[in-house]
């Protein structure tokens, strides 16, 4: 018997990526066919896991989901099934404005899908996990949801409250994971630096990413979304002494400004954050260090925005992200007055985004010349493309080598940084 195709469409971030990955793998235990986010057509189910974060990420879904409609109406798939964040917030309207879906779901509501799917099939597993990602690198969810109240966030709404994965079941996925050729963990929650509190009453991502390093085939441990209120020190003593745990941190600042950061709930003022940023950078000073920054935040002035600015430039972040400020109905923000304009919003994002390409540019100069072990994470046009442990796959930089090389996806190679632009560097092998 032929099986079914489905394809799963992922948007938004790597936590949604990984719930795509634990469904695709429960599908293919039950011997569905599964693809991830391809361009063709024929499939029997599209299956579309939404954000719901900020307002682009919603529009984006909307789209998604009219385009996949559009290819049932034309006789191209079968049916389309829409789950996710969105859902878990929207899912009243969403059924009465677009009745050509299928069916919806909320979060990780992997066994109701199934059961949608085909009532006969067995209860699936966190252990099912399919990857979409190279195979050489993968996700790894340590908690879900969240125990922070930031006054802009609906992740709490969406996905409750935080609750940690056990050590031993994480330690467990990952052996699996390196079995089937995973070499790079990429540590990813809500907020990591929490993982803990809640079943062991303590903060516990050291322990964990001690127990993950003693897994062989592991080489890089990478840690994402570190929430900068009481950031557990003790995580940059392990930089130091464990060479498997990436020079490198995500950690989403959000402002500088204290006002605003007491508007935005952060738990933080901006001295203390600015202390926790030098002291990071003191510590541990060849890491690379990855910021989200929100302008035009309610009653952000032009002189905070200033402020923004001039911490930016003075701590010269390696990789800095950056959104516009947009209301979410039930957060504590959406009762303030979202009072700059969507233009001034615009540009104060472009000017800060100009800022960090300057930075960027200037600190790629600065590595001409310098030798680096790189990752190589795909092969594109004439180049092999790879990263070193300074950079996280997808949204950093990344590091070209001619395809003259006889490389190979997955490996490990030891590269002389030749010239360097905005967010790349250009390569040779040594
Ligand atoms: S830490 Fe704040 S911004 Fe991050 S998910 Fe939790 S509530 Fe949202």
């Amino acid at each position: 018997m032929m099986s079914l195709k489905i394809n799963i469409v992922t948007l938004g971030c790597s936590k949604n990526l990984v719930d795509s990955e634990y469904l695709g793998g429960c599908l293919k235990k039950v011997g569905y066919d599964v693809a991830f986010d391809s361009d063709k057509t024929a499939f029997d189910s599209v299956i579309i896991n939404t954000c719901g974060f900020i307002d682009a990420a919603k529009e984006e879904a909307i789209d998604t989901i009219l385009a996949y409609c559009e290819q049932k109406k034309q006789g191209s798939i079968k049916s389309v099934i829409v789950c996710g964040c969105l859902i878990q917030l929207y899912a009243k309207e969403l059924r009465q404005e677009i009745a050509e879906v299928d069916a919806f779901f909320g979060t990780a509501q992997w066994n109701e899908i199934l059961q949608y799917l085909n009532q006969t099939l067995p209860q699936p597993t966190e252990t099912s996990r399919l990857l979409s990602t190279p195979k050489h690198y993968a996700y790894l969810k340590i908690s879900e949801g969240c125990d922070r109240s930031c006054s802009f966030c609906s992740i709490p709404i969406i996905r409750g409250k935080n609750i940690s994965r056990p050590i031993e079941d994480l330690v467990k996925e990952a052996a699996e994971l390196a079995k089937q050729g995973v070499k790079e963990l990429i540590l990813i929650a809500q907020d990591t630096t929490y993982y803990g509190l809640d079943i062991y009453h303590k903060r516990r991502l050291a322990d964990l990413i001690k127990a993950l390093a003693k897994i062989e085939n592991i080489v890089w441990i990478r840690i994402q979304y570190a929430y900068p209120n009481q950031f557990p020190m003790e995580i940059l003593d392990l930089m130091k002494a464990e060479p498997k745990l990436c020079k490198y941190i995500d950690m989403p600042l959000q402002h500088i400004n204290t006002e605003i950061l007491q508007s935005m709930q952060r738990m933080i003022s901006g001295e203390q954050t600015k202390d926790l940023v030098m002291k990071i950078k003191e510590e541990v000073p060849d890491i690379a260090f990855r910021t989200t920054f929100i302008v035009g935040y309610c009653g952000e002035t032009k002189e905070q925005f200033e402020q923004l600015k001039d911490f930016v430039r003075q701590m010269s972040f390696d990789r800095l992200g950056a959104f516009k400020y947009s209301p979410q109905e039930g957060t504590a923000a959406y009762l303030l007055k979202d009072s700059v304009s969507e233009k001034e919003k615009e540009r104060r994002l472009d000017e800060l985004t100009a800022l960090q390409q300057e930075i960027s540019l200037a600190k790629n100069i600065e590595k001409i010349g310098q030798v680096f072990t790189i990752i190589i994470d795909s092969q594109e046009g004439d180049y092999w493309v790879g990263r070193s442990e300074f950079d996280s796959p997808e949204v950093d930089n990344e590091v070209l080598v001619s395809n003259r090389y006889d490389l190979s996806i997955g490996s490990f190679v030891k590269v002389k940084i030749i010239d360097a632009v905005e967010f790349d560097l250009i390569a040779e092998v040594i």
